[in-house]
């Protein structure tokens, strides 16, 4: 476990020493988060009081409460760099009860990150980001921990399944810098390796192309951000994604099946839903599988699993294709690990075997198909 971030409420003041060491001073409330060694928030603690911070020490002036304020099991961006808890959010458990397969690109309609931040801790905004982020400068407000669902898209079901993202400045306005687009997508790219989200513009959105306006898109109320301005060509250069994309459905397979000889755990804290099946690697044929009947096309088969010292270094995944990928499975783990990208049609089949260097045990957690 390491100390990742400090994130100071609205009455710190953030300034940077004499020594070069970036502090924070925090007169009422202090909320700092702790990341595991995989990026995933642990817990935050609420500090509060008066204090000093900085990335190696906490000096405590005055103390009059300390509290933990909830704990995260998905990986939110560890390099935001403030925290201003937004008072509009549905509390959820994704990605364990509503995959997270789009994010949405919005632009405030005001000057800066730090003014709409703010206001979405005012409980008159009504509506709440995951993210904003500063337009001349790429600075990350977050506001709602990615496990919860912002009130952003003005859409109930693409709220479910998003990570909303704001950027100060206009609709109107060409006003977004390079380091705003490049921080901005940093996020993104972070929310295509941890949820599988389909790195195209069919899944990485912008707020008008929602469903539910009776027009053409933008939510309910027919929003036109982030408008003409923005610049998908550089930013989906910079999340890795390409242009086009497709239609097909995303598979997510929680729950492979093997002959019962397999034993079923839910220790793991990097693990994928409520548990995950594991078995010793042995010289035979007794896979774990996971099948789905897809929508005909070319998908990335996409495979997680939980870390541990005793794992196989050499798990055997079979694609539908019967081409075996072997996976390391002591090193990255709770996320989405690409396998391969394979034509799928009827019903696809992915399998774990056990069948490689004895002397250790394969985790068959979940396995996902996305276009
Ligand atoms: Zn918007």
């Amino acid at each position: 476990m390491r100390r990742e971030v400090v994130r100071p409420d609205g009455s710190g003041t953030h300034f940077s020493t004499p020594f070069g060491i970036e502090s924070w001073m925090c007169v009422s409330q202090c909320d700092i988060s702790y990341y595991s060694a995989l990026g995933a928030t642990l817990f935050i603690l609420s500090i509060r009081g008066f204090l000093m911070i900085n990335r190696s020490s906490i000096l405590v002036l005055g103390l009059s409460a300390v509290s933990v304020l909830g704990t995260a099991s998905t990986p939110d961006r560890s390099t935001c760099n403030s925290w201003l808890a937004a008072c509009h959010y549905t509390a959820a458990n994704r990605e364990a009860d509503y995959n997270i397969n789009r994010v949405v690109i919005h632009k405030t309609e005001g000057a800066t990150a730090g003014g709409a931040a703010s206001w979405f801790t005012n409980c008159s905004s009504g509506g709440s980001a995951h993210f904003v982020y500063e337009k001349s400068n790429g600075y990350c407000y977050q506001c709602v921990l990615e496990h919860n669902i912002a009130w952003h898209a003005g859409y109930s079901s693409t709220n479910n399944n998003s990570v909303g993202i704001e950027h100060s400045g206009w609709t109107a306005n060409d006003d977004s810098s390079t380091a705003m687009y490049d921080q901005s997508a940093g996020e993104t790219a972070s929310c295509v390796t941890y949820y599988a989200v389909p790195n195209n513009r069919s899944y990485i959105i912008g707020h008008s192309e929602v469903p539910g306006c009776s027009g053409y898109g933008g939510g309910v109320n027919c929003h036109t951000d982030p408008g003409p301005y923005w610049n998908w060509g550089y930013y989906m250069t910079k999340t890795g994604g390409g242009g086009g994309g497709g239609t097909l459905p995303t598979y997510t397979l929680d729950a492979p099946t093997d002959s019962g000889s397999w034993a079923l755990s839910s220790s793991a804290t990097d693990k994928f839903g409520a548990d995950y099946k594991y078995h010793s690697t042995a010289a035979a044929s007794d896979p774990a599988s996971w099948a789905a009947a897809v929508t005909a096309g070319t998908y990335n088969v996409y495979a997680w699993w939980s870390v541990g010292t005793n794992r196989s270094t050499t798990a055997p995944y079979i694609l539908p294709n019967n081409v075996t990928v072997q996976k390391n499975q002591q090193v990255s783990g709770g996320s989405w690990q690409l396998l391969g990208s394979v034509a799928l049609s009827g019903t696809a089949t992915t399998k774990l075997s056990i069948w490689t260097t004895t002397g250790y045990i394969v985790i068959a957690d979940a396995v996902r198909y996305a276009p």
